[in-house]
């Protein structure tokens, strides 16, 4: 039986030898009293690497959300984002249970964008007593729910314009920006110029085992380390999982930023080959729109989102038993995300065990 090639996420990917090596030696301390070396150094190193005062470690990419979310907003105000996004879809309604905050949920198009205008106008009356009080807009790049596309640098701009204008800062929820920067060929640090706050995942494609990272202004910071303690996020000698993220950040060939551009690669291979299927098809809806033939150059960064002309559970049966796991994703799509062991030559036999899965479904 060969291996599985599992390719339901990016989060699937295991710490690397060096990785490991690095938090059996890591130095620690009580990280609540800011003691923990490893942690700090993290903190820096990210904080330093998208043009930040400061950092936090947090424990996922929807802590990380929660605790920007609580030091934004004050209770009862609203916060502007995509209807697909994680922070509206995926974070069990945290906006609402933990921060006390609405959202404004927007339509977004085929590039993952909402419409400039369209986010000027869901501003709300701040004169007007009956409506609550708009104080955030939130981005999210890569844009899952459109294939992981990466928003750009002009498209940021000119969103933190709109909201800088009236007063309110940008997050960017950034589980993947690195992925981001690297496909649209732009610096991190000048992605997340635009932004007043990021948060980036390292267990993702970075393939750390656990956290993420938030960053901003040093006030900014201040006021998310105290959101993260509410809601039980403050830990002890965690340098242990810091160790891993900072090897995941650093310079160098245990670095695994850079490497992020194969994943993309592999992603287009993927898309290209399963384009050239009988019964594969466009992903519809935000995915890409319609019932043609699916399109490769979608694919720009590690997601390939595409549909079949079969049951999609007898299908993707049929290509578990084929030992190739994908994800079902909305609109009746499915999701083959691409990481970090994961290599050309698997890319190959996914593309054989997706054709002999159709023939097994038909
Ligand atoms: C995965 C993800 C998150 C949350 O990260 P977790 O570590 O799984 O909590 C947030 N936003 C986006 C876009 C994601 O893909």
């Amino acid at each position: 039986m060969p291996t599985t090639i599992d390719l339901r996420s990016d989060t699937v990917t295991h710490p690397t030898a060096a990785m490991r090596r690095a938090m059996a030696e890591a130095p620690v301390g009580d990280d609540v009293f800011s003691d923990d070396p490893t942690v700090n150094a993290l903190e820096a190193r990210a904080a330093d690497l998208l043009g930040k005062e400061a950092g936090l470690f947090v424990a996922s990419g929807t802590m990380g959300n929660l605790v920007s979310l609580m030091a934004h907003l004050p209770r009862g105000h609203e916060a502007i984002a995509g209807a697909t996004t994680h922070t509206v879809m995926d974070e069990a309604g945290g906006h609402a249970v933990v921060v006390g905050a609405t959202i404004r949920a927007m339509a977004e198009r085929l590039d993952g964008t909402m419409d400039p205008q369209a986010i000027e106008d869901a501003f709300r009356d701040p004169h007007d007593l009956h409506e609550p009080i708009t104080g955030l807009v939130v981005l999210e790049n890569t844009h899952a729910h459109t294939g992981g596309r990466p928003l750009s640098l002009g498209y940021e701009r000119e969103v933190a314009a709109i909201a800088h204008e009236r007063g309110v800062p940008l997050h960017i929820d950034g589980a993947r920006f690195f992925n981001a920067a690297i496909a649209l060929g732009v610096g991190a640090r000048d992605l997340a110029e635009p932004a007043d706050s990021v948060t980036f995942c390292l267990s993702k494609g970075l393939s750390a085992p656990i956290g993420s990272v938030v960053v901003g202004s040093a006030a900014f910071i201040a006021r998310a380390r105290r959101a993260r303690k509410l809601v039980g996020g403050g830990m002890r000698q965690v340098g242990v999982l810091a160790a891993a993220g900072l090897v995941a950040l650093s310079d160098g060939p245990d670095g695994m930023v850079a490497r992020l551009a194969d994943d993309h690669a592999n992603a287009r291979r993927l898309a290209q080959g399963l384009a050239s299927l009988d019964g594969v098809y466009s992903p519809g809806g935000l995915g890409q729109a319609g019932d043609g033939p699916l399109d490769p150059e979608r694919a720009v960064t590690n997601f390939v989102l595409f549909r079949v002309r079969r049951n999609r559970a007898a299908f993707m049966g049929a290509l578990e038993a084929r030992g190739v796991l994908m994800v079902p994703y909305a609109g009746g799509s499915i999701r083959a995300v691409t990481h970090h062991g994961v290599e050309a030559a698997d890319v190959d036999r996914v593309v054989g065990a997706v054709a002999d899965a159709l023939a097994a479904s038909a």
